[in-house]
């Protein structure tokens, strides 16, 4: 039997969008802040690395990547 181990979605308080293995207590965030993976708020749940990957890619580009979408659009 496989257990599974989740990958949760969550973001710093400087904006970034980061994600940790279940049972990892602290991530620390390309900023320098060490945040502890149980405090904060999980935007999101999945199952696989590749997941949380694509999970934090996409989430990152609607926070940062809209301005620039939306000028490429409207040429
Ligand atoms: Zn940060």
């Amino acid at each position: 039997m496989e257990l599974i181990t989740m990958y949760f979605i969550f973001r710093c308080d400087c904006g970034r969008v980061l994600y940790a293995k279940e049972g990892v207590a602290t991530r620390k965030c390309v900023c320098g802040k060490t945040i502890k993976v149980k405090q904060r708020r999980i935007f999101k749940k999945v199952e696989t690395r590749e997941e949380a990957s694509l999970a934090v890619q996409e989430m990152q580009d609607e926070i940062y990547g809209n301005t620039d979408f939306k000028r490429a659009s409207e040429l």
